[in-house]
């Protein structure tokens, strides 16, 4: 499947891997949008979170698992930290593989823009 986020899991394409289980990768945004900035992916393509059910969705606890041991490994656990997904159009989905955007490092602010 030509898809971009499948690639980086399967190190077809080259990323600065911060975590890897047999059904989760991690790795640093491109492009950051805080001082720390991780992407959290399930190695199986799922194309969005329109596309979860129950059979599927139980990896999306794992993330969130790993974001938390993450956060207490990397140091931003205390100071606290945002989980992000952005899905479709409207929700600023611009890769077609559901991933989780872990930010930390600064003062976030809310609402999101
Ligand atoms: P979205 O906008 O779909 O929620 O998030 C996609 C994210 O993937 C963006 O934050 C973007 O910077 C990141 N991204 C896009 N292409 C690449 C890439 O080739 N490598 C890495 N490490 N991140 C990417
Ligand atoms: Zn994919």
């Amino acid at each position: 499947m030509d898809c971009l986020f499948c690639k980086i899991a399967a190190g077809e394409i080259p990323s600065t891997k911060v975590y890897e289980d047999d059904l989760v990768y991690g790795f640093l945004d491109i492009d950051p949008q805080a001082p720390t900035h991780i992407i959290l992916i399930p190695k199986a393509h799922i194309a969005s979170a329109n596309e979860l059910t129950e059979e599927n969705a139980g990896v999306v606890g794992h993330i969130f698992a790993v974001a938390a041991k993450l956060a207490k490994e990397q140091g931003f656990a205390d100071a606290g930290y945002r989980i992000v997904n952005n899905c479709g159009k409207d929700g600023g989905q611009t890769v077609g593989h559901l991933h989780f955007h872990v930010l930390a490092g600064r003062n976030l602010g809310w609402p999101p823009g």
